[in-house]
């Protein structure tokens, strides 16, 4: 906590300096580059999860219908694009890209096997469908006992 602001929050983030901020949720008008919304927030909150809410608030602050958006990677969740299709908003979000750290497997080093519905890794192990996070992301689980003593684990993860 911020001995001299403890209401701002810490910033982690890739390529953002890091350190006590506070941030800004700008929404703009394409058409006209209008700021149409500022939500304030402490630093370490982030963009998606009080995106639903300003949507909702610039829904009613506005006589104007709302027909598209367009938003970054950050706000590609479950949540946001429920919400942009209940409220027949068209949605245009920037694609994820997991680039990972440099020398170590991506995402796609893993092959995915719908049938059984698991990914199969590198070292051709198993990895079986454990859960879905509150932002609708599948998370597959290897069997640690195997990945102790695998010689590929200094390229799949720094989790020991
Ligand atoms: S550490 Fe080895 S066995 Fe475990 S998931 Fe990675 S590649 Fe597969």
């Amino acid at each position: 906590m911020s001995r001299t602001d403890p209401d701002a929050g810490y910033m982690y983030r890739d390529q953002k300096p890091e350190g006590f901020f506070w941030l800004a949720h700008r929404t703009v008008d394409a058409k006209h580059n209008f700021i149409v919304d500022v939500h304030v927030t402490p630093g370490n909150v982030s963009d998606s999860t009080v995106y639903v809410a300003r949507l909702e608030h610039i829904l009613g602050r506005f006589a104007f219908p709302l027909e598209a958006v367009a938003l970054d990677a950050g706000y590609f969740t479950t949540e946001i694009a429920k919400a942009l299709v209940e409220r027949g908003v068209f949605g245009v979000i920037a694609r994820r890209r997991f680039g990972g750290k440099k020398g170590m497997y991506r995402r796609t080093s893993f092959n995915y096997v719908s049938e059984e519905d698991v990914y199969v890794c590198p070292a051709k192990q198993r990895l079986t469908y454990r859960t879905t996070d509150r932002h609708g992301y599948r998370h597959y689980a290897s069997d640690p006992a195997i990945c102790q003593n695998c010689p590929l684990l200094e390229k799949c993860t720094s989790n020991r």
